[in-house]
């Protein structure tokens, strides 16, 4: 049995980024990691852009000038203004070379075609030099970058289209027991509706993972031996869940032993999760899940979240920060324990319901506590290492 430290350190060691790039158009790219520094095709702004409706000046030692055109957002006419002149001009128009300053309309005085500026007037003020935020063939934005709204938002204001993202891996997860009814089906006696697929596949889906396929296999040896064969063959990343513990029905172990995978570690000194099986061959790395949900979710946002955002070229660890407890928790036996909680304005709440078989409370949670082994009880008011879950 390992640590929960020792295990992370091996996931993560064992996970390589991969380096593959795949292109996407941009609107679809939400989530992902751009793969190669993004130069700028363009000056932005492309040209002198007013950054307030006012006047545009040909700055002089009065303070009245004549209104001589208008420019507004889009307009593509340059007036010429000799000094002493001025220009009705919106937000986003071209500014003429001509003028040295946008005045900003609320600052100045209107006199049939004169106007009056009231406040000393600043050159360059409330102009946008060309290229101010990127210039062409400046890195816009570096390998690495997650394509977040905004990043997108950005690369769409350069006029590009498509970008270049860390090609991510396949995904199998892989559902055993003879119990498990897909959902829509109707309940029969002594079986139970099938949950880890549909979550898992939700947070992969979440981080990006597009590429999930979902298998689902019976408590059989020579059914979990035929299909894991193919799946691990097909897929680089495969997510089992279930079948890992030592019940007499319990075959991914052996099978994983017969299909040389190289065991990584088997068993986390933690609670939820301690049948947490991590292993790899050539291609694929492997981690086999508890199927009690809540411990299959929690192994994976603290073990596959850390190899996948490796895999795709991010070194982001979940946030974690220190915070205070507004509960209080008795808790039993050695293990380190994760535990649902609920984090709010720096404090955190403990839910009820801990058992690693309800989501029930995973599902109103937004944050895990890792509360140490040799803790037996967190009190009202304890200082409490708090995990960020990524939603
Ligand atoms: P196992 O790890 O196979 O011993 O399963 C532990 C518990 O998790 C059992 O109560 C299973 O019925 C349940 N379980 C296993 N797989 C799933 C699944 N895919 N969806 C919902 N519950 C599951
Ligand atoms: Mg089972």
């Amino acid at each position: 049995m390992v640590s929960i430290e020792e295990a992370l350190k091996s996931v993560i060691e064992n996970s390589r980024e991969l380096s593959r790039e795949v292109t996407l158009p941009v609107e679809n790219s939400q989530n992902e990691i751009l793969f190669r520094d993004v130069l700028s095709p363009i000056n932005m702004p492309p040209f002198r852009q007013a950054a307030m409706d006012g006047y545009a000046l040909n700055l002089c030692e009065d303070e009245s000038y004549s209104l001589i055109a208008e420019v507004k957002a889009g307009d593509h006419h340059q007036p010429v203004l000799s000094k002493g002149e001025a220009l009705r001009i919106f937000t986003g128009a071209p500014v003429p070379n001509s003028a040295n300053v946008v005045v900003m309309q609320e600052k100045v005085k209107v006199q049939d075609e004169v106007i009056i500026v009231e406040n000393e007037a600043v050159p360059g003020e409330n102009i946008r030099p060309i290229g101010e935020q990127v210039k062409k063939g400046e890195v816009a934005l570096k390998r690495g970058t997650k394509l977040t709204p905004a990043a997108i938002g950005y690369l769409s204001s350069l006029g590009i289209t498509e970008v270049a993202v860390n090609k991510k891996p396949s995904v199998a997860i892989v559902t055993t027991g003879n119990e498990l009814i897909e959902a829509g089906k109707s309940l029969t006696f002594g079986k139970i509706y099938e949950s880890n697929s549909v979550m898992l596949k939700s947070a992969l889906l979440d981080l990006g993972f597009r590429d999930v396929r979902v298998y689902k296999i019976q408590d059989n040896f020579n059914e979990t031996y035929n299909s894991l064969k193919n799946i691990i063959a097909e897929n680089g990343v495969v997510i089992i869940s279930g079948g890992i513990s030592v019940g007499d029905y319990d075959f991914v172990g052996k099978t994983l032993r017969e299909l040389d995978i190289e065991q990584i570690f088997y068993k986390v000194n933690q609670k939820p999760g301690k049948p947490l099986f991590f292993g790899k061959n050539e291609n694929t790395l492997l981690f086999a899940l508890p199927g009690n949900p809540a411990a299959a979710l929690t192994c994976f946002y603290i073990y596959v979240y850390a190899s996948l955002q490796k895999m795709t070229g991010q070194d982001k660890a979940l946030m974690k920060v220190m915070a205070e407890s507004k509960s209080y928790f008795i808790k039993n036996g050695d293990r380190p324990q994760f535990l649902k909680a609920l984090y709010k304005d720096g404090g955190v709440s403990i839910l009820e319901g801990q058992s690693s078989a309800m989501l029930q409370t995973f599902a109103v949670a937004n944050a895990l506590i890792k509360m140490p082994g040799e803790w037996t009880e967190i009190r009202v008011g304890d200082i409490v290492e708090v995990i960020l879950l990524p939603f």
